[in-house]
């Protein structure tokens, strides 16, 4: 069907220019624009068009609409360019020489020839039968629980999901506070096989994200296998039968054991509320809650509010919940570090979204470009520089400098205030905790009459109100935990008990490890999405993570169905050599270095939260399972047979 020409000319006019020239290479067959002049030059504040001039820009929207309308003038698309061409662009769109290394990673996220690299396809005629005797018990319905069952769905396994809340979504379906968004652009946090044109916003609101997940959930047919209003209490090998034995409680309260070959954990790390222990907090008179658990309806129209902490959720909630109180404190500790993000309430144009779904490979190569300048290609800014000596709020000269740059930004929203800019420089380094997407609504928030941001440290809770150390009483009809997650104590809410009795927490001792965040050794066919160090901080978007973890452990089960195994179960080797190769990589990081503190740190001290390694690393280990790496033991009627 042709195409409105006004629709186009208002697609070309939003469209980001370096990708409509990727997308110019496909419906021409020409790559003859990728010249060095016009190859894109990135600066970090800049407007992500490459420093294109006007003119150029221009000039590659007229060659886009030619071409466009070519094609639809019954022009055949040209073939996908070479291998050597698709090289060249990427090379091109990024601004910079990619490591050869990457090119299968990047080749595979550009999915040009619309194949879904990560679809199981269990090709052995063994696996495909014994897929069939698999039960597999996914627990949790967020983002990674969906995941899984979708994967194990299309490998033709059968699973039953267990979901402690009334609905799919995990923290989308939890976190409703006013102004709860993605932090990730939309386009990059998404499935690779979802792609979705229509993200309203560059970062959606959880709305939004919500009902992206429950639509993939419905497509995918995944609600008839989901087990709603049911918590698991507990999951227990059974060494004699090698199966697990899954205690649940029931929405009627009753309790039930189910029986799994495997279990796949999917329960996340940032859902266990972390109420601080201050005291006097039980007395308080007024309405008391943690962000994640935020009251229905809640009009705080004409309150007075207090929130304590500033970080990723305290920063979306307090500029909208200021807009309607009387008055706020806002409790800080320590500051946040703002990343500028211009766009990051923008919503997204509507020829950009018409360009995403209609103009060839468009989205493919804005999602590749996303997936390049948002992910490996920034981390070396957080990297620890050996022998650097300079001050200790940076880890290194290129950190130093990144902080520098962060403060100009942070300044130049406060001109006139150098006491509240003093309150918000953050004195760690950058890449310490996790940063939040500035595009100014935090600063302004805190220069309202209404807002307060009050640094003395909280002595008490009283039924009025808030006493800070100074003395100070902090009059307050609600107070807000903004205070984050119990994130360290992974798998929290069940026990999980392996090999000769072994309890997984006992294991763990406070300071949870896995083989690539997945597998423990003694708790064999146990596997665990986001579990230890899984967590990225700069770079990337935690679905693709995900995606990484769930081929894996699809790869695992397609092991045991292959080779008709009963279990796999990581050996302990395996494990502890990768636990030391994190741990010493997780020191070189700015989020490892001994003057921060985040939840990236376990009580003990160590990341227990976060991968150290480019993203790169991540997917290449998790391509397949070695396996190599595991104590593999047959079916009993196999054993029994030979
Ligand atoms: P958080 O980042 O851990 O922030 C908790 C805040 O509470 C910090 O400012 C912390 O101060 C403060 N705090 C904790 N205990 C305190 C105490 N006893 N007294 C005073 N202040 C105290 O928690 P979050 O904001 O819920 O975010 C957690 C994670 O969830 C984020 O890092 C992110 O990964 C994710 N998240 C993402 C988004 C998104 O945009 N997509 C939104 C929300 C959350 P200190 O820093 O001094 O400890």
């Amino acid at each position: 069907m042709a195409h409105n020409e006004a629709d186009l000319d208002r697609a070309l006019a939003d469209a980001h220019i370096p990708t409509l020239m990727m997308a110019l290479v496909h419906m021409t067959g020409d790559a003859s624009h990728l010249t060095p002049e016009l190859r894109p030059v990135y600066d970090f504040f800049g407007d992500g068009q490459g420093g294109l001039s006007p003119e150029a820009q221009d000039d590659i929207r007229a060659k886009a609409k030619a071409a466009f309308q070519a094609l639809e003038g019954g022009k055949p698309l040209p073939p996908v360019p070479s291998r050597d061409t698709i090289r060249k662009m990427m090379d091109f769109i990024a601004g910079v020489d990619i490591p050869e290394r990457y090119v299968p990673f990047l080749m595979e996220e550009l999915a040009l020839a619309g194949v879904d690299a990560k679809l199981p396809v269990w090709e052995g005629p063994k696996a495909k039968a014994n897929a069939k005797r698999l039960k597999v018990l996914i627990i949790g319905a967020g983002m990674s629980g969906i995941l899984t069952a979708i994967r194990l769905q299309q490998a033709g396994v059968a699973f039953t999901i267990i979901e402690k809340n009334a609905d799919v979504g995990g923290t989308w379906l939890e976190n409703t506070y006013p102004g709860c968004r993605v932090d990730n652009p939309n386009h990059l946090y998404s499935f690779s096989f979802e792609p979705n044109h229509d993200w309203p916003y560059y970062f959606s609101t959880q709305p939004v994200l919500l009902a992206y997940f429950q639509r993939t959930a419905e497509k995918h047919g995944l609600k008839k296998h989901i087990r709603f209003d049911t918590q698991v209490q507990e999951a227990r090998f059974d060494e004699a039968k090698n199966l697990w034995r899954v205690t649940v409680r029931n929405p009627d309260g009753s309790t039930e054991t189910l029986e799994a070959d495997a279990v796949v954990s999917a329960v996340g790390q940032l859902n266990q509320p972390n109420i601080p222990d201050i005291p006097g907090a039980d007395s308080f008179s007024g309405q008391a809650f943690h962000t994640a658990r935020w009251p229905d309806g809640l009009d705080v129209t004409g309150k007075r509010i207090a929130c304590i902490g500033t970080g990723a959720s305290a920063f979306q909630f307090v500029p909208e919940v200021a807009k309607a109180a009387a008055h706020v404190d806002v409790y800080q500790r320590t500051p946040p570090w703002l990343g500028p993000t211009p766009n990051y309430h923008d919503p997204v144009p509507t020829g950009m979204q018409w360009a995403l779904e209609h103009i060839p490979f468009y989205e493919k190569w804005y999602r590749f470009y996303l997936f390049w300048t948002m992910t490996d290609g920034v981390l070396d800014g957080v990297r620890v520089e050996p022998g650097y000596n300079g001050p200790q709020n940076a880890v290194g000269e290129v950190n130093a400098a990144l902080r520098e740059m962060l403060v100009m930004k942070i300044a130049e929203q406060l001109p006139d205030d150098p006491g509240l800019l003093e309150n918000v420089v953050p004195q760690y380094p950058f890449g310490g905790k996790r940063s939040v997407r500035d595009n100014g609504v935090w600063i302004d928030a805190l220069k309202r009459d209404n807002v307060d941001l009050i640094t003395a440290g909280i002595d008490k809770i009283t039924p009025a109100g808030v006493v800070t150390a100074d003395g100070a009483e902090h009059p307050a009809d609600i107070l807000i935990y903004g205070t984050g997650f119990k994130a360290s104590q992974f798998l929290s809410t069940y026990k999980i008990i392996g090999r000769n009795g072994e309890s997984l927490h006992d294991h763990w001792a406070g300071d949870a490890r896995a083989y690539l965040g997945m597998t423990v050794p003694g708790f064999p066919n146990f596997f665990m999405i986001y579990g230890p160090n899984t967590n990225i901080v700069v770079n990337g978007s935690i679905i693709f993570f995900s995606e990484c973890s769930v081929r894996y452990i699809v790869g695992a089960l397609e092991l045991l169905a292959d080779q008709n195994l009963a279990t796999l179960e990581v050996k302990p080797t395996v494990h502890d050599d990768f636990n030391t190769r994190v741990d010493a990589a997780n020191l070189q990081m700015a989020w490892g270095a001994p003057q921060s503190h985040s939840w990236y740190k376990n009580a003990l001290g160590r990341v227990s939260q976060n991968w150290p390694f480019l993203l790169v690393d991540y997917w290449e280990a998790t391509l397949k399972p070695n396996p190599a790496d595991f104590v593999l033991t047959p079916r009993r009627e196999t054993v029994e047979a030979a």
